[in-house]
């Protein structure tokens, strides 16, 4: 900490700071935008050095640093708990202050004494003479209250500060009454840090804010949404936030500045349903009963009978393809629903339509299953026949990254002759070179992989606006879906195909050898009953670290190590690699190579065919074990989370799923999905080293408990950031919303997805409403305006 009495005392740099300001506006003619000027300008290089180190660059930046909570100036800190040597920071009552000639040494010293009303603590100043100390002398005076923030020393035995940091609440009022009121305001508490202690940032904030005048505040908000919600203007709702008088004031601000956010998403994703809706796409009717169909062979083939969901979805889907606007839908669903079915059933009734359609997945893996399955699926349907002739068979094409040159061509040409009426892929779909004769249907498997930008890259391949598919891997909460994915339509698969014996979960302590060896033999009864068994792994090789495999075959560690620092209220990340219950004396990760090995010499599973399966295998690879796999050529798999999405393996009825305890909730529950898809009952199996009682093992617990898709997601969200909720589907920036908790504030969004499609649909270039414009356009991610304006 500074020990410079010029930057301890509030308002020291102050002269500097109003030349500065001064400066600026002399300079100004026009109508400036406040909120972008760089804070060294406005503050002054220190200030602003230090406050860069929070990533606040501009006016705007350090208006939209909230405080994280608020202080009570009444309730003090328990000073008898202070440890030696620790940086704190504590709000104490002053005692005394004096200050003395040091004739020993010279120089002066300043020594105070403040009291939390029971413990006491010393500070401690130095200097070269008496009159340095005078400033610190009478601002600490007795009776008064202050924030103090240094290092916890010692001087013969008693707790003292040297030199703290600090700021007396009120002291800078005009008079007594003033003071008094100052002293009960909430201490506005900001995310900080050792460079930069918190009321720093108070003053910094206030600086900037007290001079800009409602009209310099642009505020999103339309008066009339304003009126009706009850809030006040942007400038009042900032003042209310970072300079409260009273705890409503604070709450009220924030109240209407998180609807705020929710709003300009809203409209964001408002506007994009709009703009959708008015493009025009070709219209794909049903082919009328009797005429020869690739659809109507497809339903009479299929050995199931439909759920009542994948009906009347299917209905749903098969009305709007034949508008002539674009489909824009989600189709959410449980692990295991059928969405596969539902989305072939629509791209064959586009191919019966004379359109082709694309099938995005996330992996190789998943890229060339989808389309085993639909050659399986489609049987004689998928061999024949040429594209919008009389005849109704089509080609499932597949194109991935990876594949052989003649292949690739082989596939190119299928898909830009429109021989393919299907054509699946990976993000090889994407590229400039693939070409469609006709794209009809854009399916997206999976969507947690792809973002808006893959979406509208492969909507710029076709000549009118292709109908738009995205299926998610797992059921996500509403909010969720009308935040993340809002400028869809909504559709959710809740039933589980009948017939399908379910699934049971167990949580297995590693270190528990009994429980290990009978994981062991359970893995072997199943292979010996006909069946097969997975066993995930959280990485490849056992001296690589657990991130970043595979990443561009959609394969990754289960949870990446990120920081935070702009969190509001701390959200515990349990999946931190350094997390609670995941401390450094963990055992390392096991590793698909390692425990591959170590199979061969469990006795349980002496003679069966163990396979091995990663991102960094040749595609071919790849290709060969699952293929090996499903036949049942190979009966356990060792393997990375590359089996998350979507694999479909019926005979597969145990899995084995080793460190458990570092996936997320909904990604075990993906992988879970991969077992017990036929009629025998599935068996998961969760191995964890966490201690129990720790929040990492309430989480596997969870998992073992239940199987509701929904709930799990829920729960999972709950344990993490926003911008892991909104990062992980690419939409919007994070950064954005900063006091929004899409998982919490079910109503704020509603309300504010309401108002936005009331304010949208009768302006929907927002021509009357520029400042709402305006503040999509700068809280969008610039690269995906870009795509929405090529789109
Ligand atoms: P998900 O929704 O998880 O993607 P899939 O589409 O992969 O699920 O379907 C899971 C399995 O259920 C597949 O083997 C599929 O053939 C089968 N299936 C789909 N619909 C039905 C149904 N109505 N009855 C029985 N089995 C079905
Ligand atoms: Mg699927």
């Amino acid at each position: 900490m500074s020990s410079d009495p010029r930057t301890a005392a509030p308002g020291a740099d102050a002269d500097h700071l109003t030349g500065t300001r001064r400066l600026a506006g002399d300079l100004v003619t026009g109508p400036v935008d406040r909120f972008a000027e760089p804070l060294t300008k406005v503050l002054g290089p220190r200030s602003a050095g230090a406050l860069a180190k929070l990533g606040l660059e501009t006016t705007g930046d350090l208006l939209g640093h909230y405080p994280r909570r608020y202080g009570d100036p009444g309730k003090l800190t328990d000073l008898g708990g202070l440890v030696l040597g620790e940086h704190v920071t504590i709000m104490a009552r002053v005692v005394q202050a004096t200050v003395r000639a040091m004739r020993s040494r010279g120089g002066a010293m300043l020594q105070a004494e403040v009291t939390d009303g029971v413990h006491r603590l010393s500070l401690t100043f130095f200097a070269k003479g008496t009159g340095a100390l005078r400033t610190h002398e009478s601002r600490l005076q007795p009776g008064r209250t202050g924030l103090f923030t240094g290092v916890v020393s010692a001087y013969r035995g008693a707790r003292q500060l040297t030199h703290p940091d600090y700021l007396v609440i009120g002291v800078d009022a005009d008079d007594e009454e003033a003071a008094l009121i100052e002293a009960r305001r909430p201490i506005p508490l900001y995310p900080a840090s050792a460079s930069i202690p918190s009321w720093r940032i108070q003053k910094a904030v206030r600086q900037v804010l007290d001079p800009l005048t409602e009209d310099e505040v642009p505020d999103p908000l339309p008066p009339a949404v304003r009126e009706a919600r009850g809030f006040g203007s942007r400038h009042a709702a900032l003042k209310d936030v970072h300079e409260p008088f009273d705890t409503r004031q604070w709450q009220h601000g924030r109240d209407r500045l998180r609807y705020e956010e929710a709003f300009v998403l809203q409209a964001a994703l408002a506007q994009r349903r709009a703009r959708a809706e008015a493009e025009e796409a070709t219209a794909r009717p049903l082919r009328a009963p009797g005429e020869p169909s690739a659809l109507a062979d497809f339903d009479a083939s299929l050995p199931f009978t439909l759920t009542a969901g994948q009906r009347e979805i299917g209905e749903e889907i098969s009305g709007e393809l034949e508008r002539s606007r674009p489909m824009q839908r989600l189709l959410q669903g449980e692990v295991g629903s059928g969405k596969t079915v539902v989305a072939l059933r629509a791209m064959l009734q586009v191919v019966d339509a004379g359109g082709q359609a694309a099938l995005l997945a996330p992996t190789e893996v998943l890229a060339s299953q989808h389309a085993r399955t639909l050659r399986t699926l489609l049987g004689p349907l998928a061999e024949e026949g040429m594209l919008g002739g009389a005849d109704h068979g089509t080609r499932v094409a597949l194109l991935t990254g990876s594949m052989g040159a003649a292949a690739k061509k082989g596939a190119l040409l299928d898909a830009a002759s429109g021989r393919a009426g299907i054509v699946v892929g990976t993000h090889a779909l994407l590229s400039e070179n693939v070409q469609f004769a006709d794209l009809g249907l854009v399916v997206v498997d999976e969507q947690h992989r792809f973002g808006v930008e893959q979406r509208d890259a492969l909507r710029a391949k076709a000549r009118t606006s292709p109908h738009l598919l995205v299926m998610t891997a797992t059921p996500i909460p509403r909010t969720v879906a009308m935040t993340v994915f809002g400028d869809l339509e909504t559709s959710s698969l809740t039933e589980i195909p009948a017939g399908r014996a379910g699934i049971t979960t167990h949580v297995v302590p590693a270190d528990n050898e009994a429980w290990m060896d009978r994981t062991w033999q359970r893995v072997r009864e199943e292979v010996d009953a006909g069946h097969r068994a997975y066993v995930v792994c959280a990485r490849i090789h056992p001296d690589e670290p657990a991130a970043g495999s595979g990443a561009a075959d959609g394969e990754g560690a289960p949870a990446k190590k990120k920081t935070r620092t702009d969190d509001f209220d701390e959200v515990p990340d349990f999946l931190d690699l350094d997390g609670p219950g995941t401390g450094s004396d963990r055992p390392p990760l096991r590793a698909v190579l390692e425990v591959a090995e170590e199979l061969a010499s469990v006795p349980a599973l002496r003679g069966l065919a163990v396979g091995v399966l990663h991102g960094q295998m040749a595609p071919a690879d790849k290709e060969k074990v699952m293929a090996d796999f499903a036949s049942g050529a190979v009966q356990v798999l060792v393997s990375t989370t590359v089996v998350e999405v979507g694999v479909d393996v019926p005979e597969a009825t145990v899995m084995v799923v080793f460190d458990a305890d570092r996936f997320g909730l909904s990604q075990l529950h993906q992988l879970r999905g991969r077992v017990g898809r036929g009629s025998a009952p599935g068996l998961c199996l969760l191995v964890s080293t966490v201690e129990p009682g720790t929040p990492a093992a309430v989480r596997v617990e969870t998992m073992a408990e239940t199987t509701d898709g929904f709930r799990l997601a829920t729960v999972d969200l709950e344990l993490r950031s926003e911008g892991d909720v909104l990062g992980a589907a690419q939409s919007g920036r994070a950064s954005s919303l900063r006091l929004l908790r899409v998982v919490k504030d079910v109503a704020v969004i509603e309300q504010a997805r309401a108002d936005a499609a009331e304010v949208v649909g009768g302006d929907p270039e927002l021509e009357q409403h520029p400042e709402l414009r305006a503040a999509i356009a700068s809280r969008l991610d610039p690269e995906r305006e870009e795509f929405l304006e090529r789109a």
